[in-house]
């Protein structure tokens, strides 16, 4: 494949920015930046910050080891898992590896094949239930409305197929190559993964009902995440995890993404480190978070400025939920005792007062 089609290809693929989108999805500046496909280490330098989040390759080619060993002879690592947490009955049969070549794949060899096959899997499904596989690995669904430049392509990790009298259920898997640690996982890791399962839930099901094929074949309210056992490759699920607050989530981020795209985009606009758009991203509002830390360059910039504006968000997102739009300064002030101008100041200043 020449170098232009694999960008071609990378820039139609738009995970890694839903992703990042996913991870902040109030901030205007990273909405700016996932519509318009603006690098955030290009938007971090041209701002004069050193960008630190590049991926590194060692975590790139073990996530890459970890889920092509998930799919090889037939799955099998993957299914025994899978059965053991229950989203899949014990003895069960069938792999459509929907996988691109590039992205380890035997047989798909672009996107325009990938929604083909996709399309044609579901039709098959809803046609025939008892002959669906029991797990397919990364159909890719377009979404219906043209949420994200050029287009919105989204890759599913994986599905687990369930076929009952009722008709034909998917429920949607994320797999990451975070170390499962029971009770002790990674809070945000674990936040990250359901958020990016919701927008699976949610764009599967809008392809569903697009191709007209509900409710013969719906989308479960609950997915997987497939993490290691700490130390290993070995896949750990976590299973019935309730989607419906994310996938509601997704919905409405989805909607966000797409009055931005409608509002200001126009289809020449579209280049990824253009330096008009890198200008838009730099000039948007923000909404620092904790989750910022992990995945944005311009997270020392914005750490700043909501260090400066005394905004509660600095000291993580526990704290600014419960202080609200509160400063910190009159935070400390309530606990301090300061009497309360109104009924919310005396509600927080009872719960720091508990706290202390
Ligand atoms: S670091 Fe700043 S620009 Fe990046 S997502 Fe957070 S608030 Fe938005």
């Amino acid at each position: 494949m020449e170098v232009d089609e694999l960008r071609e290809e990378a820039r139609r693929n738009t995970r890694g920015r839903f992703e990042q989108w996913a991870k902040n999805p109030t901030c205007e500046a990273n909405i700016l930046s996932a519509v318009h496909n603006v690098r955030l280490d290009k938007a971090a330098s041209a701002a004069g910050l050193a960008p630190g989040f590049g991926q590194s390759p060692f975590a790139i080619a073990r996530g890459n080891a970890f889920e092509a060993g998930l799919f090889t002879a037939d799955a099998a690592a993957l299914r025994a898992a899978l059965e053991r947490a229950g989203v899949l009955p014990a003895g069960s049969r069938g792999l459509l590896d929907l996988r691109l070549r590039q992205n380890g794949g035997s047989r798909v060899s672009g996107v325009d094949a990938a929604l083909f096959e996709t399309e044609a899997w579901l039709r098959a499904i809803a046609a025939d239930p008892w002959q669906a596989d029991s797990i397919v690995a990364a159909p890719m669904v377009r979404i219906p409305k043209g949420v994200i430049l050029p287009e919105a392509l989204l890759i599913i990790d994986a599905v687990a197929v369930t076929v009952s009298a009722e008709g034909v259920r998917l429920t949607v898997g994320e797999i990451k190559v975070f170390p499962d640690r029971g009770g002790h996982t990674d809070p945000g890791q674990l936040a990250s993964a359901r958020a990016q399962a919701g927008v699976y839930r949610h764009a599967l099901g809008l392809a569903l009902d697009h191709l007209g094929l509900t409710p013969r074949v719906t989308a479960a309210d609950d997915g997987f995440l497939v993490f290691t056992w700490p130390g290993s490759n070995a896949p750990s699920v976590r299973a019935r995890e309730d989607l419906t607050y994310q996938a509601r989530r997704a919905e409405r981020g989805f909607a966000r993404l797409e009055e931005v795209a409608q509002s200001i985009v126009r289809d020449d606009d579209f280049a990824a480190d253009n330096p008009t758009l890198i200008a838009r991203v730099l000039a948007a509002p923000t909404d620092y978070k904790e989750a910022c830390l992990s995945f944005c360059d311009l997270a020392p910039r914005c750490h700043s400025r909501a260090m400066a504006a005394d905004e509660p968000s600095v000291l993580g997102d526990d704290v600014a939920r419960i202080l609200g739009g509160m400063t910190i300064a009159r935070a400390l002030a309530l606990m301090a005792g300061v009497a309360p101008a109104d009924d919310r100041e005396a509600d927080v200043q009872r719960r720091l007062t508990q706290a202390r």
